[in-house]
């Protein structure tokens, strides 16, 4: 096992981090920017190393910088934790060659996943069922037109190298889709520096479906349930669920032994999401995330497993903890992604945190980095915190979340609390009927 590990990321997966750390008995190392020296897990870290200025990519993304406060440290291995480098597979290649260990999965299999068209390639060879769509890569319009009359409008231009929901565009007839191909490209070229873009059937009323998996890297893999993360703003999950509303135990069951049979085909190392769209019965692969995820919590509720001390097992070269059949679901999971965002317009709100007041009690959890008195930065994103809670139905975790939001105060910023207040009472989130484009109607005014 390691004896340091040096935390690459903030907020409150940093924190989360150096928690499974110290359940373990492992040293942690926390790295931040000049913006960042008072943060709570820099505070509660047993080292801190300075990396940079405030830009993500002078501090979180400066390879050099983390590096050298690998070297100062003496730390075994990394945790990148999700975003900033946690899917840069040259980031995984480089701390090798420095015999340092990277807490994820195989560079190769972060590199196959982070190119969507290849990622569906791979799926539909390990048998994993995808959304119709082009064989690779659309550099022509005639053949886009092509391509999109035989799969059917509406369509998708989707960025190969697509995520965060940034490069999508609809096509609903052949009339928009000179438009489309044209405006996804432009956005894919600037979000990530390739205009690659592929097409897609647009599904209309899918659920967005997840399985969690967890693989040793020797062929060994099993699947740990799903998630529910259809409520989404702008294509970015707002609230999810495990187990989901939608699915029975065959479902469940069928589409996870797929994943996990993929997963151990692959080789797969650590823990990762395969992402589905679910419509009609029917589940077609989207993508795969090569990291742990930012509502992996609402699946250690489920089962009871700890998954960020799994992945640094794993990493360590420890075998799994658990075969298929020790994992079992018990009751009913959400989690409220809780934004410093103006509930209405979403427009950020930095600035400092005059009162907090966490919600507790049986079945609840707060994984959160703010305090009172802290000051949230402009630079990063907006998460606050995320409130997760338990029951033993879905049912009695509605009811649970219901008062947890009563109880939790935040003053001095504007919040996202009130949108969940309004969500957790609805006919529609209390029925669990509720797919993608739920949320955005909603928020229109028209559900
Ligand atoms: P990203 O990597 O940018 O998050 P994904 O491929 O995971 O992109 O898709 C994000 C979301 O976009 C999905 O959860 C879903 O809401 C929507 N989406 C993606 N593909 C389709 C599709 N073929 N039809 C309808 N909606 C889609």
């Amino acid at each position: 096992m390691f004896s340091k590990i040096l935390i690459a990321n903030r907020g409150e997966i940093a924190l989360r981090i150096l928690r499974a750390c110290k359940e373990l008995g492992i040293a942690t190392v926390a790295v931040h920017s000049t913006a960042d020296a008072d943060a709570m897990h820099v505070k509660l870290a047993d080292e801190s190393v300075c990396i940079g200025p405030p830009p993500a990519k002078d501090s979180y993304l400066n390879v050099p910088s983390l590096l050298a406060a690998c070297e100062i440290t003496g730390a075994e291995a990394v945790h990148p934790g999700y975003g900033f480098l946690s899917e840069n597979a040259r980031f995984a290649e480089i701390l090798a060659d420095h015999h340092i260990g990277f807490i994820g999965p195989k560079p190769e299999h972060i590199r196959l996943m982070g190119d969507k068209i290849e990622a569906k390639r791979t799926a539909k060879r390990l048998g994993i069922p995808c959304v119709p769509g082009s064989e690779g890569g659309i550099t022509d319009d005639e053949e886009a037109k092509r391509v999109a009359a035989d799969i059917g409008y509406p369509v998708l231009v989707k960025a190969a190298a697509g995520g965060g929901g940034r490069g999508m565009k609809v096509a609903r007839t052949a009339a928009d889709i000179e438009v489309a191909l044209a405006t996804a490209r432009s956005e894919a070229k600037a979000a990530f520096g390739d205009a690659t873009v592929y097409l897609e059937k647009y599904l209309e009323k899918p659920r967005h479906i997840e399985v969690q998996v967890l693989g040793d890297g020797r062929g060994n893999a099993i699947h740990i349930g799903e998630r529910d993360c259809s409520l989404q703003r702008r294509h970015q999950k707002v609230w999810e669920e495990s187990p989901s509303p939608a699915l029975n135990a065959d479902s469940r069951h069928k589409i996870g032994t797929v994943v996990a049979n993929a997963m151990r085909e692959l080789k797969y190392l650590s823990a990762g999401t395969v992402e589905f769209l679910y419509e009609n019965g029917e589940f077609y692969f989207i993508e795969m995330n090569t990291r742990i995820q930012v509502e992996h919590p609402v699946t250690e509720m489920v089962t009871g497993i700890d998954l960020l001390n799994e992945q640094i097992r794993l990493a360590a070269g420890l075998p799994l903890s658990f075969v298929q059949d020790d994992i079992t679901l018990n009751g009913h999971s959400i989690e409220c992604r809780i934004n410093a965002e103006n509930p209405t317009t979403f427009r950020p709100s930095p600035g400092r945190i005059t009162y907090f007041h966490p919600p507790g009690g049986l079945g609840v959890r707060v994984d959160s980095a703010v305090y009172q008195g802290y000051v949230i930065p402009p630079y990063y994103d907006s998460l606050v915190g995320k409130l997760i809670v338990h029951g033993k139905t879905r049912n009695e975790c509605l009811m649970r979340l219901r008062r947890a939001l009563d109880e939790i105060v935040v003053d001095g910023i504007e919040t996202t609390v009130p949108l969940f207040r309004t969500l957790v009472r609805h006919p529609d989130i209390a029925n669990g009927l509720y797919d993608i484009h739920w949320l955005e109607h909603f928020l229109a005014g028209s559900p």
